[in-house]
């Protein structure tokens, strides 16, 4: 190629001259020096529709040199010997190219200078780019080039979800999720304030290649080929995108940039409030492109230059809560920044019309205003890594089971008395989790209602009302829910076990006698149930007994004692309401990993991610006894909307591998944890399976005293280093992790690490 050019050259800008490919897109930049050594940069467009574009750039480029508005070089474009600065040149065929190329060609100044990349970005560097690039703005503020105005590319903020098409292109689940995330929050905080973002044109690519330094400032700026009539912020949202890249704090990194830009382009506040969301935009933008890259060019690597820095960034952001971002940048600009709200005001405000029996976790409560993904983000700014919530099992606001919801509730939402698409589909996807005897759903709203509505279904089914339950075991809030769960009937208030329910032991081979197996339990358990005057209806148990804490019951005590129900023609339920749904890893259902087969199925909490979804599921025999002419009606139970939810979690649970997901991490997790015990004797026992399990705590290793005020204490610790746990138990001194399955391995590390600090602290 550089044999062909070095003739053009001559013959159109009059010099002999030596030519070197640059590295880049499409590699179509030529280093070009003349016989006395003087650099120019040799652009060659194949587009020929570029052609008013290029003469718009050139035309701002020429003004940019000739208006010494800048303190810095831009490239300014060098006539032909006709004195055009556009030419249209025909390229011989190169082998393996077989015709002749007709391109667009541009010689323009050469920009000296250390790349910001390979640059020591200290504060004052960071200032002096955003300067750059508010004095920048400020001498385009008059140009307004048609051809500009009238381009759409990707790269362009205002146009950034025309780059989503490319995100199943990001094989790595975890990271299309982040992605998919960003583009969300943008449709929702940026997209509805546009109209009222000021408008101007701009660079728009101050990435670290583009940017040119010397003495610790910025020296240069080259390739405009990005320029855009946009909103104005969008400079300095691209600018901070890549400023913020390889660094241990990118708030910091954010400052002097911001600060140097406001020095000569003053901020506006609804700028502010959208910067953080087009910075995450604009990364978003750039990870997605690289995943078509790599598709589309799998050999060029200057390509994807960028994308890992990119997706650590996007990691860092996403912890970074949006509201600590635009009031810092905010106190940079001069804005007031209201005082921090108050807990204690919501809290009175909240005593005054709710019940006070709703109780609040943590000595100072939280104040909540935004989820993302398995952080939190409270009023104050703080970032919350949450480790103590498995009804959002996909992670907070997951972005396609929000736009599911948002689309259905945008179309249709009634109940089933009419005929809808999604209540059959649903029912039909969901029950394919299910072994064939259990083919029968119904939808309700909580946990509780489908408790109430399975303990219904076997007693009509039965004919009979004696239930079996599990010491400690939790079912739920409705009248029967009480009636069924230990935890509440013998707890604080409780009135003890009503006539019609009977206990069984529970076997936490922790807290058991010196020597008692798990065959003295279930020789205990059959014999009271073999024993019992009364034939039972129905036994109810969680697989894995959380508010008993986190008991992993041992095999085959629950197969011993749905034996020993059946054999005496009662039904066994089983509570999936927090085992469900991939929650133990490998175990879709903690039935399964219990070996057993239930009757009658209760689902609830991570069946909508968090949207009221809940359902009781059953076989054949146990629906048709409940159809004895009473109707079941739920107003909301397996609406359009519920459904179309419940269906978005099953498919990202799928599509983003995460009961093999919280598996990995989960192994990880119990066994860092295990390892702890050596150090520490008041960690009594650990255990877990998948993302669920609990850390037991004692005073001493030995007769296994209780120790509620250090769970709590540690628990609050863990609070103030941004992590959230809750404890719960008997003796309310286990510590329960249960975080959304997109809880990475390096949240695990998080945990452990801040975990081992709070404990040593402790006691
Ligand atoms: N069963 C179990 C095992 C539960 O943990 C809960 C809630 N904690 C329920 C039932 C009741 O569910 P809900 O709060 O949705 O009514």
């Amino acid at each position: 190629m550089e044999e062909t050019l070095t003739p053009l050259i001559k013959a159109h800008y009059g010099f002999r001259a030596t030519i070197k490919a640059m590295s880049g897109y499409g590699s179509l930049n030529y280093h070009v020096r003349d016989e006395s050594g003087n650099q120019y940069v040799l652009k060659l467009e194949p587009d020929p529709a570029a052609s008013d574009f290029l003469q718009a750039e050139n035309q701002l480029l020429h003004h940019l040199s000739l208006a010494h508005a800048l303190p810095v070089q831009t490239p300014a474009p060098v006539p032909a010997l006709k004195g055009q600065d556009l030419l249209s040149w025909t390229l011989a065929p190169t082998p393996p190219q077989q015709e002749a190329q007709i391109v667009l060609a541009r010689l323009l100044t050469f920009v000296p200078g250390t790349f910001l990349a390979e640059a020591r970005q200290d504060h004052q560097l960071l200032f002096s780019l955003g300067a750059v690039l508010g004095q920048l703005d400020q001498a385009l503020l008059d140009q307004r080039p048609v051809a500009v105005e009238r381009r759409r590319i990707v790269w362009d903020l205002q146009y950034c979800l025309d780059s989503e098409i490319y995100l199943p292109l990001i094989a790595d689940p975890a990271r299309q999720r982040l992605a998919r995330y960003f583009f969300q929050q943008y449709r929702e905080q940026v997209q509805p304030r546009f109209s009222q973002l000021r408008r101007s044109l701009i660079y728009n690519d101050a990435n670290d290649w583009n940017v040119l330094t010397k003495d610790g400032r910025v020296s240069g700026i080259i390739d405009f080929g990005d320029m855009t009539y946009a909103a104005t912020v969008q400079e300095l949202a691209v600018a901070l995108a890549y400023a913020c890249m390889h660094k241990t704090d990118p708030l910091e990194a954010a400052r002097p940039v911001v600060a140097g830009y406001q020095a000569h382009f003053p901020l506006e506040e609804a700028e502010l409030a959208c910067l953080y969301y087009l910075v995450a935009a604009r990364l978003t933008t750039s990870v997605c492109m690289s995943a078509y890259s790599r598709h589309r060019y799998p050999d060029n690597p200057y390509i994807t230059v960028s994308e890992a820095p990119a997706w650590t960034l996007l990691e860092q952001w996403l912890a970074l809560n949006p509201r600590r971002f635009e009031e810092e940048m905010r106190r940079i600009c001069g804005f007031p920044v209201g005082p921090p709200p108050q807990a204690a005001e919501l809290l009175d405000q909240r005593h005054q019309f709710l019940s006070r029996g709703m109780k609040v976790s943590y000595a100072q409560p939280l104040l909540l205003e935004r989820g993302a993904l398995q952080y939190l983000y409270d009023e104050r700014g703080q970032t919350y890594l949450d480790a103590y919530n498995n009804v959002v099992q996909v992670g907070h606001c997951h972005p396609l089971v929000v736009q599911a919801g948002q689309r259905q509730m945008a179309r249709l939402n009634t109940n089933t008395r009419y005929l809808y698409r999604q209540l059959g589909d649903y029912a039909e996807r969901l029950l394919r989790y299910f072994p064939a005897p259990l083919r029968y759903v119904y939808f309700v709203n909580s946990g509780s209602a489908a408790t109430d509505l399975a303990l219904r279904l076997a007693r009509t089914a039965t004919q009979r009302r004696d239930l079996w339950v599990l010491e400690h075991g939790y079912h739920g809030n409705t009248a029967l829910g009480i009636e069924s769960s230990a935890y509440k009937f013998d707890g604080k208030g409780g009135e003890g076990a009503p006539g019609f329910v009977h206990k069984l032991p529970l076997p936490d081979l922790y807290r058991a006698p010196e020597g008692k197996t798990t065959g003295d339990f279930i020789a205990e358990a059959t014999a009271l149930i073999r024993q019992h005057p009364q034939l039972p209806g129905a036994v109810i148990a969680e697989p894995v007994v959380g508010c008993g804490g986190q008991v992993f019951l041992p095999k085959p005590y629950l197969q011993a004692v749905f034996q020993a129900i059946r054999e005496r023609g009662g039904l066994c339920i089983v509570d999936e309401v927090q085992t469900g749904f991939g929650r133990l890893g490998d175990y879709f259902w903690g039935f399964a990993q219990q070996e057993v087969q239930p009757d009658i199925v209760i689902l609830g909490k991570p069946m909508g991610n968090g949207h009221p979804l809940a359902a009781v599921v059953c076989t054949e025999a146990v629906v048709r006894r409940f159809e004895n002419g009473m109707e079941f009606f739920s107003s909301f139970g397996g609406n359009p909307v519920s459904c179309e939810i419940g269906l978005a979690v099953l498919e990202v649970l799928e599509n983003e591998a995460l009961p093999q997901h919280a598996t990995e991490v989960g192994t990880y997790l119990w066994s860092q944890l295990s390892a702890l015990q050596a150090d520490v004797s008041q960690i009594g026992e650990v255990r877990g399976r998948g993302l669920f399990g609990g850390i037991e705590l004692v005073q001493d290793p030995v007769m296994k005293r209780p120790d509620p005020r250090l769970a709590r204490q540690v628990v609050e610790l863990m609070r103030q280093q941004s992590i959230l746990l809750g404890t719960d138990g008997p003796f309310d001194n286990v510590i329960k992790i249960k975080p959304p399955l997109c809880f990475s391995r390096a949240n695990a590390d998080q945990l452990i690490a801040t975990f081992t600090q709070s404990i040593h602290e402790a006691i």
